[in-house]
């Protein structure tokens, strides 16, 4: 689709008004022109765009209120995917640090026994024969 070309406005030094698109209800996608300064302009403001038709008028401001509601239903799922990821993170997290501590109390656990094992051990060697002292100390 051609851009038109913005007509004249009153200023004085005969500026190009603005083309602008109309969103609201009565008026959706139709284009206007106004005077580029809104605030301290000449007031200028005209249709580019015939008038709509009645079912364009009827159609587009639902289709726009479908667009906007997906946009936010899409927004919301983001949003609860990101949260629902980072606390099931986090939750894995916690699961893991007490996986790490309960290894590490094995771990130390197994190592306390292996110097029981190793002294005891050393304790038969250096008496002479644990063995059959076990034996003695059984048969009595
Ligand atoms: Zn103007």
């Amino acid at each position: 689709m051609e851009e038109p070309i913005p007509p004249f406005c009153w200023c004085d030094n005969n500026k190009r008004s603005k083309i602008i698109t109309s969103w609201t209800d009565d008026n959706p996608g139709r284009r206007f022109a106004r005077c580029v300064d809104k605030e301290h302009g000449c007031h200028f403001w005209v249709w580019i765009d015939p008038p709509m038709c009645e079912r364009s008028t009827e159609v587009i401001p639902k289709l726009l209120g479908k667009i906007n509601q997906l946009r936010k239903r899409l927004n919301l799922l983001r949003g609860e995917n990101e949260e629902d990821m980072i606390g099931r993170l986090k939750e894995e997290n916690v699961r893991m640090k007490i996986e790490i501590a309960n290894l590490r109390n094995q771990l130390n656990m197994y190592k306390f026994l292996f110097v029981i094992l190793v002294l005891y051990a050393v304790i038969c060697w250096a008496t002479g024969g644990g063995g059959n002292q076990l034996e003695i100390d059984g048969g009595i």
